[in-house]
């Protein structure tokens, strides 16, 4: 059983050793709690995929402390550099061309030769990656198909068994996955929507983001996959109204509500509260989950991405 260890340096210091022995290491970031493992090591690489059973088609997310380390790993073109240097780090995983001689295990990106990075923003996971001083592969740390972790606790439940440390940052500031751009399309495609907006993308770029289309059995990335973020219970969307026995997930003022993501209406909070709420709805003896309508602006379109999947028919 992992040892949950609160985020102090000498415990990023033991994490690090750990990374680099080719254990896996959960760690906190701003989107989600990480599944980490040595991005160079194919053995390290594996045991993430067997901790989630997650299919090997669905390439990993490389975690780097800052874009000079990106620039070893990957061609970072003249737009992936502008929105690097916009974005991190940050919650934006940018998807380039492998560099020869990176290093990196082709585990790593599935069989493709590009590869999504990421610096992500909170000091604990950038101090844990220097100190392991590798690049580190990490989806989210939840098994494949379910809900991601907000919380080392939920770590713990689902892969408390498969993993050495879990370091304990508390929960995610952002609580949803990073957004993923593919830079080597001109313009950038939108992968998967997430704790950037696409808004604050396009507006910075001036363009409009291509937007990758739902393809199960190709999918460009696993969260496009149909049927993900996935609670026990079914899941319907914009009700406003529960049915009998049904919890019902509220957002902005509504009293009925079981439990509300924010009752002011507001969408960083409702991102933050997403999937922890998903979590202790799913505990309990409901028939299902109902949840109220969340605009789809802003964080609240990777919001309901995540909810159209979680109600999705299940494959
Ligand atoms: P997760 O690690 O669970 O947050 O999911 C990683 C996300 O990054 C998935 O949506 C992947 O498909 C996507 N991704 C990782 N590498 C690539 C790549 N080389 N090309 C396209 N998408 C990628
Ligand atoms: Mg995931």
């Amino acid at each position: 059983m992992a040892s949950i260890l609160p985020l102090t340096p000498a415990n990023i210091t033991e994490a690090a050793k750990a990374l680099k022995a080719g254990e896996l290491v959960a760690f906190p970031t701003e989107t989600v709690y990480g599944l980490g493992a040595d991005a160079t090591n194919d053995r390290a690489v594996a045991a993430i995929y067997a901790a989630k059973g997650r299919p090997q088609f669905n390439p990993l997310i490389v975690h780097v402390p800052d874009t000079e380390a990106a620039r070893h790993l990957v061609d970072l073109q003249p737009v992936t550099e502008r929105l690097a240097g916009r974005f991190w780090p940050g919650a934006l995983s940018l998807v380039a061309p492998r560099r020869t001689g990176s290093g990196l295990s082709l585990l790593v990106s599935a069989g493709l030769d590009t590869v999504a990075i990421r610096v992500p923003a909170p000091e604990g996971a950038r101090s844990l990656l220097r100190a392991a001083g590798i690049p580190v592969a990490a989806p989210s740390a939840n098994v494949s198909g379910r809900i991601s972790p907000t919380t080392a606790q939920h770590v713990a439940i689902e892969l408390g068994d498969h993993v050495a440390i879990i370091l304990d940052g508390g929960p995610c500031a952002i609580g949803l996955e990073s957004t993923v751009v593919d830079s080597t399309s001109v313009p950038p495609t939108l992968l998967r929507g997430g704790g950037v907006t696409t808004e604050e993308i396009e507006l910075f770029l001036g363009l409009s983001l291509m937007i990758a289309g739902n393809d199960d059995d190709a999918p460009k990335s696993p969260g496009m996959l149909t049927s993900h973020y996935a609670p026990d219970r079914l899941l319907r969307m914009n009700v406003v109204k529960a049915s009998p026995g049904e919890a019902l997930l509220g957002f902005g003022p509504a009293p009925d509500a079981t439990i509300n993501l924010s009752v002011t209406g507001n969408l960083n909070e409702a991102a933050a509260n997403l999937f922890a709420s998903l979590r202790l709805l799913d505990a309990l003896p409901w028939t299902g989950i109902a949840v109220m309508p969340i605009p789809e602006t802003g964080l609240g379109r990777a919001i309901n991405d995540r909810l159209r999947r979680a109600a999705a028919p299940r494959g």
